[in-house]
């Protein structure tokens, strides 16, 4: 079986190791070591390090003292923790359709959303591409409002230059399907030193030193033996990119010219790490997006759907106060046409060249 996900962790044997025998198995140096590494390379003075990429959300929320009533604007076209994230935070998610090219956050839809209650802009870097921070960054600037940025699929793009993470409040994520993983943990990346404080605060029950309560906090800390694992995995991070790269490069010229099947782009200005390779089965392919991945399954080959409806369009987010719903019609078309193939790290030629040969021949490409 190809498998969507592969992950190679022999080598934080050593790190692990070391926490074992320092006794210190909670949050301690290794988790410094980590937040320092991944700060250094996001370019930005601070890295928090947390429990998930949902209380990265959640606490960079949370740290601006959002009030109910307060809205934040994000991509209907996400994974449930961003949305998950914000209604636990107090305040409305408002959503705003998304462009086909990036699969993220429309820039020129989204002024419209904004009113007098809007006050975080919170867009996703959806299979491992920034949105247009760009534009985005603008945006939030003109009508003075702050960016958290669910980079959780993104560890390692850039835009022109700039690392995801480093355009208001990074928010990124280790769990065993990121490119980089601990197991479990999150990272919040920005260069708001007051931020940062409070993000620090927050994930400690609020405590400045022991016993000394500023804010209502809660346990979102990362331990020392995550820790060891994510920074083990961090030391490849530019080697995992590069061969995802090569391996959706080699899929795209496997994949080109067959008819209805969109494959996914890369816009210039941006680098993409693709934690997903995501194509897009549209109504003029020989057969429909459900039986491309029920063939691929019968040779052998997984594929996963990210995701299969707008995020607030399930029984326990409607009616939801806290909710604004939209018509959002491209994430609606774009998630019932969307399939991602194989693209981790460990395939090799052979491995990519089959799912080639057997999305061809079930579209008869
Ligand atoms: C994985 C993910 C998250 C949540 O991260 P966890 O570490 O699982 O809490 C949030 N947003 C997106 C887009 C994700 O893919």
């Amino acid at each position: 079986m190809i498998s969507l996900v592969s992950v190679d962790v022999h080598e934080a044997e050593s790190l692990v190791l070391e926490v074992l025998r320092s006794g210190q198995l909670a949050q301690g140096p290794m988790v410094e070591r980590l937040e320092k590494a991944i700060g250094q390379w996001a370019g930005v003075e601070h890295a928090v390090a947390v429990s998930s990429g949902t209380a990265a959300i959640l606490l960079s929320l949370q740290a601006w003292e959002l009030k109910p009533g307060d809205e934040v604007i994000t991509s209907p076209f996400t994974f449930s923790a961003t949305l998950n994230a914000i209604i636990t935070s107090g305040a409305t998610a408002s959503f705003v359709d998304i462009h086909p090219d990036d699969f993220n956050i429309d820039p020129e839809l989204l002024e419209a959303r904004i009113n007098d209650r809007t006050k975080v802009l919170l867009p996703v870097d959806l299979y491992g591409q920034t949105a247009d921070m760009a534009s985005i960054e603008k945006i939030a600037v003109k009508n003075r409002l702050k960016i958290v940025e669910d980079a959780a699929q993104a560890i390692g793009s850039s835009q022109f230059g700039r690392p995801a993470g480093s355009f208001g409040a990074g928010c990124f994520s280790l769990y065993a399907t990121k490119n980089v993983t601990a197991g479990e943990g999150g990272v919040v990346t920005t260069d708001d030193g007051e931020l940062a404080d409070r993000i620090r605060l927050l994930r400690n029950q609020g405590m400045r030193d022991r016993y000394d309560y500023r804010r209502i906090g809660g346990n979102h800390r990362l331990s020392d033996l995550h820790a060891a694992v994510g920074l083990s995995q961090f030391a490849h991070l530019q080697e995992f990119s590069e061969k995802r790269a090569y391996n959706a490069d080699r899929l795209s010229d496997g994949l080109a010219g067959i008819p209805g099947l969109l494959l996914p782009r890369t816009i210039p200005g941006r680098t993409h790490v693709w934690n997903q390779y995501t194509l897009r089965v549209t109504e003029d392919a020989s057969c429909s997006r459900d039986e491309l991945a029920a063939q691929l399954a019968r040779n052998g080959i997984a594929s996963g759907h990210f995701y299969p409806r707008p995020v607030f369009d399930y029984p326990c987010y409607r009616g939801h106060p806290q909710i604004v719903r939209a018509a959002v019609p491209v994430a609606a078309r774009t998630a019932a046409e969307v399939l991602s193939l194989p693209v981790h790290p460990g395939l090799t030629d052979a491995d990519l060249d089959r799912v080639i040969r057997e999305t061809r021949a079930a579209l008869r490409g």
